[in-house]
């Protein structure tokens, strides 16, 4: 839409959101979006951007696959809403049949659709908590899990998500994650600890994990520490909750995080790539589990809009047409080459990098191990002036993240890692 002087420009639509609309919805750019092409985007003044962010995780189809238009536009002839819980459609039962069969395990599980990922964490806390009879949900320090009460309770970082949200929802404990100095039997005595100072095991219902801790600083749990999690919750009858919002539907080299470390969650979250820019989310879990809220405890008016179910289906087949997971793990792999290549900053300063598939992440360190989020930020900025769109992440600030779409063509994925490193190059010079 026009200002009403004239055409819009970035500077007049900025003047008015900051009149219009609360500081609390942090924003990124200070440029507005007019289209988007797979890992391309516009802004209303014709400049270009590469797309490194993918809508934070949301984008591994890209933005507009072809596909997934199809798909959307030949809902939109049929219907928008009917409300799934007055009258059903069969795309949202064929939908549920297909997560059941993608996600890990050959257990009955059954699958529940939702519109955020917070609301699926909010549900897979209810549904823990109905078939359990127990209150208390485990989180880890540094995890995010939503802007929710619960999702907000259960997320591990104070500064921005919970400062000055309280009182907070009870029975929500935090135990350390491994990393930084924290190993994983570190992190595995924090638990213990947990359960002599704060809550007996047997009043609790769930543990959430994310495999790779997202806004946290894309932490990879090691092996031993998933499946040591698995034992627990096993000897002590508590459910595992796999929060793969951010990792899941490819993004790792496997459709779920969790395929790496071969252990079968109970419940999984899932949201933002499922359905390609479309809001919706999932839980999925064992049969018996997702069966224990009574009939009307679960849903939502917008819970599986057919038109994000649409979409979903269409990503499904994207991925497997165009083989996505075995091109996030080659992706992957070149960007943490050629970050590798970088990594020795000098005078004092490193790159640290991790990656699990295309989810890759660059540690800003300054002396010993110290967070450099003036670096991180530096870089961000002088790329984004280049026409990249980078995230940070992580609880120091101090970690670049890449969330590429996965349909990236090689080309233009060469360009992307181009522009960073000349970035990169900048922000040294300057720092
Ligand atoms: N869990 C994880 C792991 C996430 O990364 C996010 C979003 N960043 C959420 C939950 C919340 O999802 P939403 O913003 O869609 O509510």
């Amino acid at each position: 839409m026009n200002a009403p002087n004239g055409p819009s420009t970035n500077a007049l639509i900025q003047a008015r959101k900051q009149a219009a609309t609360p500081r609390g919805v942090g924003v990124l750019a200070d440029f507005y979006a007019q289209r988007a092409e797979n890992a391309e985007l516009w802004d209303v003044e014709g400049h270009r951007f590469i797309d490194f962010a993918g809508g934070i995780a949301v984008l591994n189809t890209g933005h507009r696959h072809p596909k997934v238009i199809a798909a959307v536009r030949e809902q939109l002839e049929r219907f928008t809403h009917t409300c799934y819980q007055v009258v059903p459609y069969e795309s949202y039962v064929a939908l549920a049949e297909r997560i059941n069969r993608l996600t890990p395990g050959t257990h009955a599980k059954k699958t529940a659709f939702f519109s955020t990922g917070a609301e699926a964490v909010e549900n897979a806390v209810k549904i823990a908590r109905a078939a359990t009879g127990r209150p208390g949900v485990i989180a880890f320090a540094g995890g995010f899990h939503g802007r929710t009460h619960i999702g907000m309770a259960l997320t591990g970082k104070v500064l921005p998500y919970k400062t000055s949200f309280g009182p907070f929802p009870a029975d929500i404990y935090h135990a350390p994650f491994p990393c930084h100095c924290v190993g994983t039997e570190g992190a595995l005595k924090g638990l213990q600890q947990l359960f002599k100072a704060d809550i007996d095991p047997q009043r609790v219902a769930a543990i959430i994990v994310e495999p790779v801790q997202g806004e946290g600083g894309f932490y990879i749990a090691p092996r031993p520490f998933m499946q040591a999690l698995r034992e627990l919750c096993d000897r002590q009858g508590i459910l595992l909750i796999a929060d793969e919002i951010q990792t899941g539907f490819g993004r790792t080299g496997r459709w779920f995080a969790m395929e790496h470390y071969e252990v079968e969650p109970d419940l999984i979250t899932i949201a933002k790539s499922l359905a390609g820019g479309f809001p919706l989310s999932a839980v999925t879990g064992r049969a018996e589990i997702m069966d224990a809220p009574a009939p009307g405890g679960l849903g939502g008016t917008y819970a599986g809009s057919p038109v994000a179910i649409a979409a979903a289906h269409a990503v499904i087949d994207v991925i497997l047409e165009e083989r996505l997971v075995e091109r996030a793990a080659v992706l992957g792999e070149r960007l943490a080459h050629s970050l590798r290549l970088v990594a020795a900053l000098g005078a004092d300063r490193r790159i640290e990098v991790r990656a699990l598939g295309s989810m890759v992440a660059a540690e800003f360190l300054k002396g010993d191990d110290e967070p450099d989020p003036d670096l991180a930020k530096q870089v961000q900025q002088a790329a984004l002036r280049r026409g990249l769109l980078l995230l940070t992440c992580g609880t120091g600030a101090n970690v670049i993240r890449f969330l590429y779409p996965l349909t990236i063509p090689d080309a233009l994925f060469e360009e992307g890692l181009g522009v960073f490193e000349e970035s990169l190059r900048e922000a040294l010079r300057t720092a």
